[in-house]
């Protein structure tokens, strides 16, 4: 199994999982959400961790 972490409602655009991902996987759809990059990703979670409203999740998914 595979952890994926993926915006859904309730983005803010606080911002900060953009500045916080090691990896810059994370980037801003127009005013709207931001969006994570899956095959940047490196699962790391703190995006995950750090959204104040929740807006991320966290998805178990078979490894293909
Ligand atoms: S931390 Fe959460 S609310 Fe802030 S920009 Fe990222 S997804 Fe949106
Ligand atoms: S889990 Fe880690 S690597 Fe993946 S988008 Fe979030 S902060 Fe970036």
């Amino acid at each position: 199994m595979k952890t994926v972490y993926k915006v859904e409602g309730g983005c803010v655009l606080c911002l900060m999982c953009v500045y916080q991902c090691p990896v810059k996987a994370i980037s801003i759809i127009e005013d709207v959400s931001t969006v994570i990059d899956q095959d940047k990703c490196i699962g790391c979670g703190k995006c995950y961790n750090g959204c104040q409203p929740e807006a991320i999740i966290k998805i178990e998914v078979e490894d293909k």
